[in-house]
């Protein structure tokens, strides 16, 4: 079994070889894996700087509670260079550390995208503009009828 994200996309079209997932059937994480694609997810939200020291790279990521505005702590992970595999991954909290679970990080890949959404929202109330990636030419008003002539 694997994730739903490795289900998905077994093997990426450039991938030489099948992804192995970092999660085992019961949810709990497992060292022997290889680019699973919810690992990969997950670190698309590394905060600041990844850290490293010869070969091995550590990665920090917040965990979001539901407001989406507070850290209730950071998973942590490990990698050797950058072959794919997450040789560790730990929830760090003021209670202690404890090891991930696919739950616990489908939960924060879920709260970064409210909170994406959120900023999203809270940029168009901010400016009155909806985010747009159009030329901003292109949205200047056409009283002609007309397409607008597009420049490519
Ligand atoms: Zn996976």
């Amino acid at each position: 079994m694997s994730c739903k994200r490795c289900e998905a996309d077994p093997r990426p079209a450039h991938f030489g070889s099948n992804r192995g997932c970092a999660f085992k059937h019961d949810g709990s994480f497992t060292p022997k894996n290889w680019n699973c694609a919810t690992i990969n997810a997950l670190l698309e939200y590394q905060q600041g700087d990844e850290h490293y020291g010869q070969d091995e790279h550590l990665e920090v990521v917040s965990v979001l509670t539901h407001s989406g505005s507070e850290s209730n702590g950071w998973i942590v992970t490990t990698r050797y260079k950058h072959r794919g595999q997450t040789a560790s991954a730990v929830h760090v909290t003021q209670d202690g550390y404890f090891p991930v679970t696919l739950q616990l990080i489908e939960e924060v890949l879920q709260a970064y995208a409210e909170a994406r959404a959120f900023d999203a929202v809270a940029r168009v109330a901010a400016t009155g503009h909806k985010p747009s990636t159009r030329d901003p030419a292109s949205s200047s008003l056409n009283l002609s009828g007309q397409e607008p002539e597009r420049h490519e």
